[in-house]
């Protein structure tokens, strides 16, 4: 049992990737924006003053932002 969750996992962890990568994040605009979030119901979202966009992750770094610490840790 222990060896198919290890198995399991990696796996997982791949698809996310790929498909956090299509996908694109998502970023506020407003001027103390500085990050970029992998989900739109993100907290650090809430408090945003202008609409959410959504952009690719290259966009996003680009851009200048970091990572969401509430998301990415
Ligand atoms: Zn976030």
């Amino acid at each position: 049992m222990i060896f198919g969750a290890r198995l399991v996992v990696p796996i997982f962890l791949i698809s996310f990737n790929v498909s956090f990568n299509t996908v694109g994040v998502f970023i506020c605009k407003g001027p103390k924006s500085m990050v970029y979030h992998k989900s739109e119901r993100c907290k650090g979202l809430l408090k945003c003053s202008t609409k959410v966009f959504r952009v690719s992750l290259s966009e996003a770094k680009r851009l200048g932002r970091r990572a969401c610490k509430l998301e990415f840790r």
